[in-house]
């Protein structure tokens, strides 16, 4: 039986029962929405777009081994989910409108898209780069949209893995002022590499531990080139975009921050990536700065653009993959 019909013979039977019992059972009966078990709305079909409950999560399936994930561009708060009481709650501006600006730069240019997956909520509401402790504190509907946000993660890691054996996770951010107010106007690349570790020299950084614990570990095995050279040699993604206009860090100009504040990874980078365990799929985490990039539709039409170009080489370079 259709499973949408049994939740409805279910409430009937609620609010039937109820009828005929005391208050209490009502009250504590009806406001328990059950909800539908994780991937009930399977198979996930290339071209349509699923939604989590309410459309607090909408999910694109792609045709490309590239996840995209913006999980603080959010603007949705209803009253169902009360505010976050700690952890940060800034909102990642317009990095929403970038992920869907990025994935249409990929089906002009080549007519397939990456897998997306958005979460509409505020970060106040949900922090779906955070575990589900912090994330959700407590609410179990906020709970439920965690849990298909990174569902619908799994699942296109599942697909990308069967029929390209290998792919990128990319989550989507957005960087502001550093703490002591200067403005780092290069885009951040999260490898799970704090700041420090960036300020190695290339012959100290190049060892297995770090290879081990960054998120590009089984990406920087595959690929023809080193570790070092993956992270921010000549065909690294942060020099790849360098030359196309967008400073970015780690690369061979830029081969760390300087020592400077910076953001190397969060829950996503390392749960969705390739880190110590060595699943099929690496990640990289994309903080993105306001300026040049997300203050308008121009700017992140034109980065998207460059980050489709640098995505093809990356791809031909480490995985021999030609998108
Ligand atoms: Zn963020």
């Amino acid at each position: 039986m259709n499973k949408k019909l049994l939740s409805f013979i279910f409430y009937l039977i609620v609010v039937i029962s109820c009828d005929t019992n005391t208050e209490d059972c009502c009250d504590q009966q009806i406001e328990q929405e059950v909800f539908e078990e994780l991937g009930y709305d399977k198979p996930y079909e290339y071209g349509k777009i699923y939604y989590g409950r309410n459309k607090y999560v909408e999910f694109y399936p792609g045709s490309l081994p590239i996840i995209l994930s913006a999980p603080h561009g959010g603007d949705m708060i209803p009253t169902e989910i009360p505010d976050r009481t700690y952890g940060t709650t800034v909102t990642d501006s317009n990095t929403k409108e970038i992920t869907l600006a990025i994935k249409n730069a990929f089906l002009s240019k080549l007519g397939k898209t990456p897998y997306v997956v958005i979460n509409n909520l505020k970060r106040t509401k949900i922090d779906a780069n955070r575990d589900s402790i912090e994330g959700v504190q407590g609410n179990r509907f906020a709970k439920r949209a965690w849990e298909e946000y990174h569902h619908y993660i799994e699942s296109s890691k599942n697909k990308i893995i069967q029929e390209f054996d290998y792919g990128l996770f990319l989550d989507m951010h957005g960087h502001g002022a550093n703490p002591d107010g200067f403005y780092d106007l290069r885009t951040w690349l999260g490898y799970l590499l704090n700041k420090d570790e960036l300020q190695l020299s290339d012959s100290e950084l190049n060892t297995s531990n770090y290879q081990n614990k960054s998120s590009i570990k089984t990406l920087s095995f595959v690929s023809p080139e080193n570790f070092i050279q993956v992270l921010r040699g000549k065909n690294s993604l942060g020099t790849l975009l360098d030359s196309l206009g967008y400073e970015s860090v780690p690369s061979v100009s830029d081969p760390s921050t300087n020592g400077t504040f910076y953001y190397s990874g969060g829950y996503n980078t390392s749960a969705h990536g390739s880190a110590i365990i060595g699943n099929p799929i690496s990640s990289i985490q994309l903080e993105l700065p306001k300026p040049g990039i997300r203050e308008n539709s121009v700017q992140w039409r034109d980065y998207s653009n460059a980050l489709v170009i640098a995505l093809e080489k990356y791809f031909k370079s480490h995985y021999g993959i030609d998108l």
